[in-house]
């Protein structure tokens, strides 16, 4: 089998070839046909997220090991399985979306089916090894979601940006038609978000963008409005459009400047801002705004098995416009990084084995 691996940190990605292992207990071998290109895989590629103020959390002291493999959003052909792997509908030669939210399986978010948010993650792609490669070992079946009847370059991406977007849309607290929503940020992620959005949220969508290119997509993908946070007049634009600013502001991107534009565009009381992109820095604001402003400022990470299973479906029955998908072999996982990193990505690139 081939993986495509990171071998020094933020230095270019390997190809090397290793045995192909053999599935053992509950581990079932998949053969990957499509592995998403996501932005944190950047932070993966680098080693650190920036924690501002010249802070960094590293990721191999937090135990993630060289040589690694990135790829979290992988969508394959189930090839063998272990003699203990057995979970319904899943059987060898057909294809499933990998869930890689992986937990410890035995604590209190794991056994709630929220292992997105277990205290010792495996999360394939950023804990253990992932996507990008021609196969990966998956500890059990019941992490295989089969997503018949839609393209692998598209199931694969709701791996990742679709339950984040999913879930991020749950935490706005926008329960009424008249309560508008803003997206900072229209990449893969914030894509998946506008076209998830009619499916959870009541009221009307916009995007916020400083790529021309990127608005004018979101406004094609049904955003009610798209803006451009560097134009001097932004914060008026926004709060005439959402007659008096928007409930809730989800940050897809993750920058103190980001954030501080998504407070600035939020209703005087009781707005929320949720925050998921991971560009990093530090955020800082006048404490009495959070009582004064009853304001929610939150996170959101990633999702669940069930969210993965909810967008899948929703996808199946037609209710979740395809974002724009651009398949590139493995072999040029480098430059995939490298135009992501620069902006050139419209909506997402999917790696081929
Ligand atoms: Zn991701
Ligand atoms: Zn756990």
């Amino acid at each position: 089998m081939r993986r495509c691996e990171v071998v020094a940190w933020g230095k270019p990605l390997e190809m090397r070839e290793y045995p192909t292992p053999e599935p053992r207990g509950s581990e079932v071998l998949v053969r990957v046909t499509a592995c998403g290109v996501c932005h944190s895989d950047l932070h993966i590629h680098q080693g650190y997220f920036d924690l501002g103020d010249g802070e960094r959390l590293v990721l191999e002291e937090r135990g993630t090991r060289l040589p690694f493999t990135p790829g979290h959003e992988i969508a394959g052909e189930v090839v063998a399985m272990g003699p203990e792997a057995e979970a319904p509908g899943v059987e060898t030669g057909r294809e499933y979306v990998v869930f890689p939210w992986i937990g410890c399986g035995r604590c209190g978010p794991c056994l709630r089916g929220e292992e997105n948010l277990c205290p010792r993650p495996r999360f394939l792609g950023a804990y253990e090894g992932g996507g990008y490669a021609s196969h990966i070992l998956v500890p059990h079946p019941r992490y295989l979601v089969p997503f018949d009847g839609l393209p692998r370059e598209l199931a694969c991406t709701y791996a990742c940006s679709g339950v984040t977007a999913w879930a991020a849309l749950g935490k706005t607290g926008v329960r009424r038609d008249d309560q508008a929503l803003l997206l900072i940020g229209a990449g893969g992620v914030g894509m998946n978000a506008l076209a998830l959005a009619p499916s959870r949220v009541p009221g009307p969508v916009a995007v916020a963008d400083i790529d021309p290119e990127k608005r004018e997509l979101a406004l094609g993908a049904g955003a009610a409005a798209a803006f451009d946070p560097s134009a001097p007049d932004v914060v008026e634009r926004v709060q005439e459009w959402s007659a008096g600013g928007a409930w809730a502001v989800i940050d897809f991107v993750g920058r103190p400047e980001t954030a501080r534009f998504g407070l600035s565009c939020l209703v005087a009381k009781g707005g929320t801002l949720v925050v998921v992109g991971l560009y990093g820095g530090r955020l800082e604001l006048p404490m009495p705004w959070l009582p004064l402003r009853a304001l929610t400022l939150r996170g959101s990470y990633v999702g669940t098995l069930d969210d993965l299973r909810t967008v899948l479906r929703l996808a199946q029955e037609g209710k979740v416009p395809p974002i724009p998908v651009t398949r590139r072999p493995l072999e040029e996982a480098n430059a995939a990084l490298a135009d992501l990193a620069a902006g050139r990505v419209r909506g997402r690139q999917v790696l081929v084995p």
